[in-house]
């Protein structure tokens, strides 16, 4: 209920400096997901949604000891239906990972791919994106999802209403879920988010996330 109860480390809540108090979708998420808990929220943009996922994403990378390495292969995956929901994610999530040394880069159609490959060149550990440019990417080899660890589906029901279902199931195979789950070396995390809750949506959660997410 308070940003101080929460006991996380101050350049982490840095980006909630002019906030008063967590939003409800962020109270009700922060415990469970740095706890390591998968999570299915029910919440529309303006909630404060973003950060509910993104400052518990920045804990997982800070604890993975990703801060800053600048490798190619990032940690944390966001999927996003629509470019420009990909880059207000990105805007927040690149001011609050900045001041823990995290880079945040978007990637999305209908522009060049140069810029968005010279990104990844350049290192990066959160990358936000939309599933058509996402696939591409990864099917140039450009982009590694073999060290993600944490995946966010944003707007998950517009995400399948927009046909980007068969994208999105080829993108979360890429990742390496069985890897992270045997060795047991660090948590791997799914957290979806939808407006709705319609059984393609319910589908998806079934098969690609842990047998009880926590619903909030
Ligand atoms: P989102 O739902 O993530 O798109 O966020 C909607 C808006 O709420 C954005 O302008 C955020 O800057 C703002 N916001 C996020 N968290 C909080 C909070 N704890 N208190 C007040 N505003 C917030």
């Amino acid at each position: 209920t308070s940003f101080a109860a929460s006991k996380l480390p101050e350049n982490v809540l840095d980006c909630c400096k002019t906030f008063q108090k967590p939003s409800p979708i962020q109270s009700h998420s922060w415990p469970f997901l740095l706890d390591g808990r998968d999570l299915i929220g029910i919440a529309k943009t303006g909630s404060g949604k973003t950060l509910a996922f993104g400052i518990p994403a920045i804990m997982h990378m800070l604890k993975k000891n990703k801060n800053g390495k600048g490798t190619r292969n990032p940690t944390c995956l966001v999927l996003s239906p629509t470019r420009e929901l990909a880059v207000q994610i990105s805007d927040v999530l690149s001011e609050a990972g900045e001041p823990c040394g995290l880079k945040s880069i978007c990637v999305y159609g209908g522009s060049s791919k140069r810029p968005q490959i010279n990104a990844i060149r350049s290192g990066v550990d959160i990358v936000i994106g939309t599933p058509g440019r996402l696939r591409d990417l990864i099917d140039s080899n450009e982009l590694r999802l073999s060290e993600v660890s944490f995946v966010v589906l944003d707007e998950a029901d517009r995400m399948l209403d927009m046909g980007f279902e068969e994208p999105v199931r080829f993108i979360l195979s890429k990742t390496n879920k069985g890897k992270w789950l045997r060795n047991q070396q660090l948590m791997y995390l799914m957290v979806m988010f939808s407006a709705t809750w319609p059984m393609e949506v319910h589908k998806l959660a079934q098969e690609f996330m842990d047998p009880n997410p926590v619903k909030v």
